[in-house]
């Protein structure tokens, strides 16, 4: 039996991450609707979108090249029965917070077509801690989109513990409907797919720098030469804040109870002396001028 096609689509709360998502799914045919209590989000994020992409200094992926343009394909909603209507898949994309995200789910559940999956596109939460407060477990999932708007889309897809195999499958082919690749997890996994290599790469790094064995300028240099990325992991790390990572290591701390995966108190001192990284002008590096920026930096090495 052929798959139901996703072709119309509610995404619930415009934030950061809700925004960015209607967009690429307008843009790419899916009709939208979406809604959040806060009616000037939505205009908000456009402008922060637009301002992330100039600062990037990169080209826009082909969904954000006209924002004006593909925003007017979506129709905002002043109540969840509007947007909910006649959907056939719902992303949540609320904050991260399980007692909030069970809540929408319940209401979410109550007001969307029997037919409708519910996904929440939450970074950490798996849908097992979700998909309770539904009565419909077999249609929920995990969809988790990583920024869209100027590298190519890619999103894990992740199912709970009733998740059909109809409902993964559907998500997935959706996803790359709008122009993205989906990375399936086929087991429940903190971290997700691609989130937790990254992790790996953080939590790897982040103690070699701690026990003295490579300089993180060091580190990065060999990073940017094997990936060609004009950055490498602790620039990076500045650029989501020290803080924010810190809170995601501890949660796989508190997962794992592994000592292993406990951040460097080295790293805790950082933020305790507000260098968290571009948010407060200095973190690993100092801003607004890296010295990884600096066309000599791979040249220099920290070597005696
Ligand atoms: P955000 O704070 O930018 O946006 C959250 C939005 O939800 C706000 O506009 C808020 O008004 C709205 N909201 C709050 N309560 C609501 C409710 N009851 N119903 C509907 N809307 C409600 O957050 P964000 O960064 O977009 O994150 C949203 C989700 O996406 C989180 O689960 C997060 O983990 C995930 N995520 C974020 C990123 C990121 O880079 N920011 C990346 C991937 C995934």
């Amino acid at each position: 039996m052929s798959l139901q096609k996703i072709e119309k689509v509610a995404v619930i709360g415009t934030g950061t991450l809700g925004t960015q998502i209607a967009l690429q799914a307008a843009f790419y045919g899916t009709r939208v609707t979406a809604y959040d209590p806060d009616h000037t989000q939505f205009e908000r994020m456009l402008k922060m979108i637009r301002f992330r992409i100039q600062n990037s200094g990169k080209k826009a992926t082909p969904a954000f090249e006209d924002i004006p343009g593909t925003a007017k394909k979506i129709i905002l909603c002043s109540s969840l029965e509007e947007a909910l209507r006649d959907v056939d898949l719902v992303i949540e994309a609320v904050p991260e917070d399980i007692p909030i995200k069970r809540e929408v789910f319940g209401k979410l559940d109550a007001i969307a077509p029997k037919k409708a999956i519910l996904a929440t596109n939450s970074s950490s939460i798996p849908i097992s801690k979700i998909e309770s407060a539904t009565g419909r477990p077999e249609k929920c999932m995990n969809i988790h989109f990583y920024a869209l708007e100027i590298k190519q889309g890619m999103a894990d897809v992740m199912g709970g513990t009733r998740t059909s195999d109809d409902t993964f499958d559907q998500g997935r082919e959706w996803v790359r409907s709008i122009g993205c690749i989906p990375l399936a997890v086929n087991k429940e996994s903190l971290g997700f797919c691609f989130n937790r290599v990254w992790r790996a790469v953080k939590r790897e790094t982040l103690h070699m720098w701690a026990d003295g064995i490579s300089d993180f300028q060091d580190i990065d240099r060999g990073w940017m030469v094997f990936t060609g990325m004009a950055q490498g992991p602790f620039g990076m790390m500045d650029n989501i804040g020290l803080d924010v990572v810190y809170g995601i290591e501890m949660v796989y701390y508190e997962e794992s109870r592994d000592l292993k995966d406990y951040p460097p108190e080295k790293l805790k001192a950082m933020i305790d002396r507000k260098e968290m990284g571009v948010k407060t002008g200095k973190g690993f590096y100092t801003y607004p001028n890296p010295a990884y920026k600096d066309p000599s930096f791979l040249k220099k090495g920290t070597c005696r």
